[in-house]
């Protein structure tokens, strides 16, 4: 089979080689087993490109990005670098990829294993079954909103600002992500802001409206305070099939929906851009979780929220479902089998390392293909 399709492995600093080459595997298997094949490149980014090109990433590799259908990376950063001036540091290697890019929409599933539920901090019967996703507008909002910074007063007082400012555009674009994913999903939209106390909240609400009226009609669409969103999310999560939202808000709400489904280690991430000339979007798939400095080189790291980010991958840039749906179940496989890196083994019970976990995830893949 001809492959058309382009990924880019940047694996990054840390835990990012080790837990990236685990998913690489998946993607070997899928070639052998001539069920898919890919062109995989692999490049810098983060400390690993500091060392070598002295940049974070290095123009090469950004021109290989944006040549690439989909991006897996890793984890950038660690204390090595922690002493760089900001303009220097490894995450401006992942800042510039998600500029260049135009990478708007961020996406974060909180999605609960069934043998993963007791892991959760809430109770069982809440978390168990959860599936939802939250779509988090990255590129505008009060993060990149301007005027900003801090100003003297006369009075030798000091003041902060910060501008929350979005546009039709940008609200409309992020909706529509939600509205297609939800397409695809359980079919409802919960689009979240503070229409009630801020103007920039009430344009989001008027243009998903229209937008929902004009070309979803068919979705289910509710309306919901962040404020109350961030309650319901912990009080009732499983409410929810798909959140879109903007910067600052899905910033948050995000990593409380995460925290529902237990550990870091678990939680895959993809930020899309605009769709091209043949209908594909530039995306980028990566682990929530960070370099782990603490556990880097010693096999221990969890690697599937990377395999989890891959199967986002299969099914957002190249809509192979079939695919994804069976990386997820292998890992759901295995984990009901036992599998458990250290992040996620209760008191007492044995570990296995992270290439172990490997292992079993393309054991319970060979039987379910
Ligand atoms: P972290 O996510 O790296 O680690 C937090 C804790 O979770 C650590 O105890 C770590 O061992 C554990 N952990 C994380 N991922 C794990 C996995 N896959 N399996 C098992 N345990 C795991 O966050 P941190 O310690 O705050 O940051 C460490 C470095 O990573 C810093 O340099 C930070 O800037 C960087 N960072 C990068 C990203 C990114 O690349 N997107 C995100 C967050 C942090």
């Amino acid at each position: 089979m001809a492959s058309n399709r382009k990924i880019l492995l940047l694996p990054g600093d840390g835990i990012g080689p080790e837990v990236t080459r685990q998913a690489a595997r998946v993607l070997e298997y899928f070639d052998k087993r001539r069920i898919a094949s890919f062109e995989v490149k692999e490049d810098l980014v983060g400390g690993a490109a500091i060392d070598k090109h002295g940049t974070p990433l290095s123009d090469a590799a950004m021109k290989a990005a944006l040549e690439a259908d989909a991006i897996l990376l890793g984890a950038v950063g660690g204390p090595k670098w922690d002493n760089l001036p900001f303009a220097q540091k490894p995450e401006r290697g992942l800042l510039r990829l998600r500029k260049d890019m135009q990478l708007f929409a961020n996406l974060r599933p909180a999605f609960v294993f069934a043998a993963l539920a007791d892991a959760s901090t809430l109770k069982r019967e809440v978390v168990e079954g959860l599936d939802m996703i939250i779509v988090r507008e990255l590129t505008g909002g009060v993060y990149f909103g301007e005027p900003r910074g801090i100003t003297n007063l006369p009075d030798g007082s000091r003041k902060g600002i910060n501008t929350q400012v979005y546009t039709t555009d940008e609200i409309v674009r992020v909706a529509r992500v939600g509205f297609e994913l939800a397409r695809k999903r359980g079919k409802r939209v919960c689009s979240v802001e503070k229409a009630n106390v801020m103007e920039a909240g009430v344009l989001w609400r008027e243009e998903v409206t229209k937008l929902h009226a004009a070309e979803y009609s068919d979705v289910q669409l509710s309306h919901m305070y962040a404020d109350n969103c961030a309650m319901q999310l912990v009080r009732n999560p499983k409410q929810f099939d798909v959140i879109v939202t903007d910067n600052l808000f899905g910033d948050i709400l995000s990593d409380c929906a995460a925290m529902l489904t237990g550990s870091l280690g678990m939680l895959p991430s993809a930020s899309l851009g605009a769709t091209d000339r043949n209908g594909r979007r530039k995306a980028l798939y990566e682990p929530v979780h960070g370099s782990a400095p603490d556990i880097t080189g010693k096999n221990l790291a969890n690697p599937l929220a990377s395999i989890l980010s891959l199967a986002m991958m299969l099914r957002y840039s190249f809509d192979m479902d079939n695919e994804a749906k069976l990386v997820e179940q292998a890992v759901a496989k295995a984990l009901a089998g036992g599998a458990r890196t250290g992040d996620i083994a209760q008191a007492g019970a044995s570990r296995i390392s992270t290439s172990e976990m490997g292992d079993r995830v393309l054991g319970e893949l060979q039987k379910l293909a």
